[in-house]
């Protein structure tokens, strides 16, 4: 949905934006969809997801920490890109969180050979927080290399995006979605308001 693996992190939470998220806006509740995300954005090769779906299942309780660091990390990302996406800049505790993240993620990592040239690679991380690096390292990415001006969100969910037009005019994040939504409302706020004209008249 983001176009980015860190915003795609960022949005692994739902709803409106102006309203605390609902338990329905969860959408990363197991290690499972942590998995399944890594798989989506691509972070994570199928190699990877299967030797770590069979890890989590012998360790559950270390599934579950790793599931808890991954919300943590989501929560830091949010705090990075929000105001960035509302013509801000992000606050400075929160950069100085996301450098140790970083750090953490390198640490985890190791180069390897990648199309010509040398990439990070997480392949073997050995822990159950694999997941967790290549989505972290990607936010670092994004803050040091950009498209950081592109990143929006959406006038009517929480979601972060980034925006891909020309101009900057993305303003929903799905036009199926909350464009059609938003259209949807503002024919009935408008037909409301007529109806309350004419009872008034
Ligand atoms: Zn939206």
């Amino acid at each position: 949905m983001g176009g980015h693996p860190a915003l795609d992190l960022v949005d692994t939470v739902g709803g409106m934006r102006e309203t605390p998220p609902r338990e329905e806006d969860e959408f990363l509740r197991s290690y499972e969809d942590l998995v399944a995300l890594g798989l989506k954005t691509e972070t994570l090769s199928e190699r990877a997801a299967r030797r770590l779906r069979r890890a989590a299942r012998e360790n559950p309780d270390e599934a579950r920490v790793a599931l808890e660091a991954a919300l943590e990390a989501r929560a830091l990302l949010d705090s990075v890109f929000r105001p960035v996406a509302d013509g801000a800049a992000s606050p400075a505790p929160a950069l100085d969180e996301l450098s140790r993240l970083g750090a953490t993620a390198i640490s985890h990592g190791c180069l390897v050979p990648h199309g010509g040239h040398v990439a990070w690679s997480w392949e073997d991380a050995p822990g159950l927080d694999a997941p967790l690096w290549p989505l972290v390292h990607s936010a670092v990415e994004l803050v040091t290399s950009g498209p950081l001006e592109r990143v929006s969100c959406c006038g009517r969910c929480r979601w972060l995006f980034l925006d891909a037009t020309k101009n900057h005019s993305r303003r929903w994040c799905s036009m199926e979605g909350c464009g059609t939504d938003a259209k949807i409302e503002r024919y009935v706020a408008r037909r409301r308001e007529r109806r309350a004209a004419s009872a008034a008249g």
